[in-house]
């Protein structure tokens, strides 16, 4: 009987290769090899996807939408689609941990565990300092050239951290790339479009950056209490990070 399913399989006799012996084998169980087999590939997948211990939890099922406009965003981020999501405290607040990261990361996993994509998912500020080390190698490249072509790039707080001029043009470029090719992205920031252009003052890029962001995403505002005070407790590893990344 297979210990999975339940289901009844048939022994057989195996002889050994010099035709000596020949003793019982159990066949595997088919349905629960494939299925065993699929749920290790896509956790494969979502263990390619190099996410943080403090992201670990963050699926869609995890996300408990308290406002109306977190509630759309869930909707919209499900749907698929590019969107650039801003976080704004309800009251008062710095609109951190409204969920924006958390929606991002949990559409990661969906698309990782849909199928095989390419799926890029970078907190801004980390991104702009491994671009500044790999500047002096022709690494910067490959990683500008999966950032440009991935299926789904994730950019969160795309509006933190230093934004040299070395991270301005590469925004550019990938916001240039991905918008002239339609490809999935999910940008967010706790800064509107417009303040976001101004961060973006070296090189003047900010203005080109924010349009073709802008052209490429549907823009959505994610109000909220801080969700790190209001999520479930079931993931204590994703909120050990403290700060909202
Ligand atoms: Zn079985």
């Amino acid at each position: 009987m297979c210990t999975g399913c339940g289901a009844e399989l048939h022994p057989y006799l195996e002889d050994d290769i010099y035709g000596r012996w020949q003793r019982w084998q159990f066949p595997p169980c088919r349905p629960c090899d494939a299925r065993d087999q699929e749920r290790w590939q896509k956790a494969e997948r979502i263990a390619s996807l190099g996410l943080a211990p403090r992201h670990a939890g963050m699926t869609f099922e995890a996300y408990e939408p308290v406002t109306d406009s977190q509630r759309h965003a869930l909707e919209r981020v499900r749907a698929g689609g590019s969107l650039w999501l801003v976080g704004l405290a309800s009251k008062d607040g710095p609109g951190t941990g409204t969920g924006k990261s958390h929606l991002s990361v949990a559409a990661c996993i969906a698309a990782a565990e849909a199928g095989a994509v390419h799926v890029e998912y970078h907190v801004a500020p980390e991104l702009y300092a491994r671009l500044r080390g790999e500047a002096m190698s022709e690494g910067m490249e490959d990683t500008v050239r999966d950032l440009c072509e991935c299926d789904l790039l994730v950019l969160d707080d795309l509006d933190k951290g230093r934004k040299t001029p070395l991270a301005a043009e590469v925004v550019y470029r990938i916001a240039e790339e991905r918008s002239v090719n339609g490809r999935r992205t999910l940008v967010t920031t706790n800064s509107r479009p417009g303040e976001v252009a101004g961060l973006f003052r070296e090189g003047g890029y900010g203005p080109a950056i924010v349009s073709r962001l802008r052209g490429l995403c549907d823009v959505l505002t994610v109000e909220g209490p801080d969700h790190r005070l209001t999520a479930r407790p079931e993931f204590p590893e994703a909120r050990k990070g403290g700060t909202n990344r």
